[in-house]
């Protein structure tokens, strides 16, 4: 039986004033993108009040989420990241291939969720939201956590030249996320590719956490667009932190 929703033990506990999760398709996190809603997941040991999740665009622009936010409260815009120091405010993501990424910094009490495909990816969304952390909030970068969630893994992940060529523009180590296949095609690690700009920005590695779980070969448990080919559903990720 596949799980509901996929926590990782060394990440955001209740321990460290903080909690998250990882949607799958058996998941039923309702969201509206734009708009803030009841959290209504108490089944699942949640206690954040209040549940935002807002239009993505697959760019590399966050919205900072300083003040209390109420129910039914509009978000009008498109970003790809959500960081706030409010307290019962689950920021979300929604993921069927593209990489959920959440981080937490518990001394300076700040969360955020970040939806990285390819493009936001190469563009630096998750450097740019840890560079955030810190000069919005005081983040010290080795005092952030960070949490790779479920992707298309590197087994199944094809891409082609236009997307590894923006890779090697950016990304000196490409040669150690990607595997060729053909002369044109290789398989991309989407994770492993946040997960070395993560250290690059200084991230320390005992603090990044990942989910090995492929969403395109394990239908069962996950969405996919590559798989399915069309955009069914999405997969609501989130972290709040502790009231
Ligand atoms: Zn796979």
């Amino acid at each position: 039986m596949a799980p509901e929703v996929i926590t990782l033990s060394s990440f955001a506990t209740h321990a460290d004033g903080a909690e998250h999760f990882f949607g799958t398709r058996l998941s039923a996190v309702p969201v509206t993108p734009g708009r803030a809603s009841a959290h209504g997941a108490e089944r699942q040991g949640h206690r954040a009040a209040v549940i935002l999740s807002v239009k993505q665009v697959h760019g590399t622009d966050a919205l900072v989420v300083d003040r209390p936010v109420e129910q039914g409260e509009m978000f009008e815009g498109g970003w790809d990241a959500l960081v706030t120091n409010q307290p019962g405010l689950m920021v979300t993501v929604r993921t069927a291939d593209c990489v959920p990424v959440l981080l937490h910094d518990p001394v300076q009490r700040v969360v955020a969720a970040i939806h990285a495909g390819w493009r936001g990816a190469v563009a630096g969304i998750v450097p740019k939201t840890v560079a955030l952390l810190a000069s919005r909030f005081g983040a010290r970068v080795e005092d952030v956590r960070m949490a790779i969630g479920p992707s298309a893994g590197p087994c199944c992940y094809e891409v082609d030249e236009p997307v590894l060529t923006r890779l090697r523009d950016v990304f000196p180590e490409w040669h150690s996320v990607v595997s060729p296949v053909d002369a044109q095609t290789a398989h991309l690690d989407l994770r492993a590719f946040v997960r070395r700009q993560a250290l690059r920005e200084g991230l320390e590695a005992e603090r990044i956490a990942t989910v090995d779980a492929c969403t395109i070969c394990q239908p069962e448990v996950f969405f996919s667009y590559r798989r399915e080919g069309v955009v069914k559903a999405t997969m609501v990720s989130g972290i709040a932190l502790l009231s």
